[in-house]
């Protein structure tokens, strides 16, 4: 990474958005708001207070991706094209759909409707993770244009894949590397220096941290880790929900304020469940703020430029007054 703060005088908008952007409450044509359950496939997961799947009353509601980019309904048939290989795109890719109410965003939500949220991503991680099928089941969420979202009710996605990419695979490895170099997990050794440090953690609980990581790529990037080892997140108990619930949102909340409702990715990082238990991988959520545009300079070199260093962010993000409410 290089760090190059003289780049944020640039004259573009940084943390400021071109439009406001305002959505109602309900939007009579938009197929994840209450009432047009019949537009989505049909719903594999819900939370609801006694109503029928598929109807309204219900608070998280989990569906197949219309659009879906691996589909259930191939065989994951692999063959050769001279000298390239290809694969039938396998798999699952289901949408969460996160609040009945069409504006809501994480960041403003109730620490209970948070906990649905979580509980959605969870109970799908571990229900899919049965069987041998998908090594890797990864969640995200895109918030706003710039992160490529294309539906604004709030939604994260769940993508399960019979392979393990070659960046997931990097990240494992690597891991393992450092296991085999120094007899520890990198993450438990990073998070103790940064408990010491000070400089780079935003948020924390009994069970989580919310660090920006040093040299990191993007402005603002924060990354939220378990303080006990565990290297798949469906090793997360159920208690354990409750605290990711109160640091996300505090994160998420951090950043609304002070960047005025930037767009962002998150993902869960997470080791494929059948290694639950390896002493080398450690799962985490990583928020990606979009404030900036990846250029010929980080597509050419694979360096990336950072305006805002890692520590400035954090000081910013710390001071920020967020209500605790639940
Ligand atoms: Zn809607
Ligand atoms: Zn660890």
């Amino acid at each position: 990474m290089i760090l190059s703060p003289e780049r944020a005088q640039r004259p573009y908008k940084f943390g400021e958005r071109a439009e406001s952007i305002s959505h109602p409450e309900y939007d009579p044509k938009c197929p994840f708001c209450p009432g047009n359950e019949a537009e989505t496939p049909k719903e594999v997961f819900a939370l609801r207070d006694g109503s029928a799947p598929d109807t309204p009353g219900w608070r998280v509601r989990v569906v197949e991706n219309k659009f879906p980019a691996l589909s259930l309904n191939r065989e994951g048939l692999r063959a050769t094209y001279g000298l390239y290989r290809w694969m039938e795109g396998v798999g699952r890719h289901e949408v969460i759909i996160e609040s009945p109410i069409h504006n809501r965003t994480p960041a403003l939500m109730s620490i209970d409707e948070v906990k649905d949220l979580l509980t959605a991503y969870h109970r799908r991680y571990l229900e899919l993770s049965k069987g041998p099928r998908y090594p890797i089941i990864i969640i995200f969420r895109n918030q706003g244009p710039q992160a490529g979202t294309s539906l604004a009710h709030p939604h994260s996605q769940l993508i399960a894949s019979p392979v393990v990419p070659r960046h997931i695979r990097y990240d494992l490895k690597e891991a393992e590397r450092y296991w085999d170099d120094q007899g520890s997990c990198v993450y438990c050794d990073l998070m103790k220096f940064e408990v010491q440090e000070r400089a780079r953690l935003v948020s924390k609980n009994d069970d989580f941290l919310g660090i920006a990581p040093y040299a990191s790529t993007l402005p603002y990037e924060l990354w939220i880790l378990p303080r006990v080892h565990q290297a798949s997140f469906g090793e997360l108990p159920e208690v354990g929900i409750e605290p990711l619930a109160w640091i996300l949102r505090d994160c998420l909340r951090r950043l609304y304020r002070l960047l005025n409702n930037p767009d962002y990715n998150y993902v869960i990082h997470s080791a494929p469940h059948s290694t639950a238990g390896q002493p080398h991988y450690h799962w985490h959520l990583e928020i990606l703020p979009r404030l900036t545009t990846r250029a010929g300079f980080e597509i050419g070199s694979g360096m990336y430029i950072n305006i805002v260093a890692p520590e400035v962010a954090a000081e910013r993000l710390r001071s920020v007054q967020v209500e605790e409410e639940r």
